[in-house]
């Protein structure tokens, strides 16, 4: 498995204010907050977004090598307590996980479990790649949770990816797989 992490130069992959002013900086001089949103971020070699971007594309993609211990999955427990399992406006998803035998009760449990997944489908390049913006590229990994009857579902959860092989959960449900 060979994995790449895209570079754009003076980019720091740490995230935070001194990444955000340089990203600025650099679109002063035009290099689009696309291209400086994906540097730092690892992808697995034939499963990488667009190269080059665009044409005067200054990103690099370097080789790295990753394990499972260089990658993270997090899931905001919010995104279940207050998404899926949210009463007023959650569209029906409550009553879907309700169907399959989950409550808010499991919100710990299901984020785990989905964290986990998540892990090892990055790992083993098994995402697929949507769209990215100035805020990052998103993929969406599908995880396997059991219904009452222990029937598996398959549900899409989309993600950003951050420098470092790092990706936070952004929908936890985007569908069913059929
Ligand atoms: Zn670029």
């Amino acid at each position: 498995m060979s994995w790449i992490k895209w570079y754009h130069y003076m980019i720091p992959d740490e995230e935070g204010a001194k990444r955000e002013m340089v990203r600025d900086k650099l679109l002063q001089y035009s290099h689009c907050k696309k291209c400086t949103a994906l540097s730092g971020c690892y992808f697995m070699w034939n499963n990488k977004p667009t190269y080059p971007q665009h044409i005067y594309c200054d990103c690099l993609l370097l080789p790295v090598s990753v394990s499972y211990d260089s990658l993270t999955a997090y899931c905001d427990i919010r995104k279940l307590t207050e998404y899926i399992f949210r009463y007023d406006n959650s569209r029906g998803k409550n009553y879907l996980f309700e169907d399959w035998g989950y409550n808010i009760g499991d919100a710990e449990n299901l984020k785990e479990e989905v964290e986990r997944q998540a892990k090892e489908k990055y790992l083993s390049g098994d995402y697929r790649l949507q769209f990215a913006n100035e805020y990052g590229q998103r993929i969406t990994i599908t995880i396997v949770l059991q219904d009452r009857e222990k029937h598996d579902i398959m549900i899409k959860t989309g993600w950003l990816v951050h420098p470092l092989g790092r990706i936070t959960c952004a929908t936890p449900f985007s569908g069913a797989v059929k």
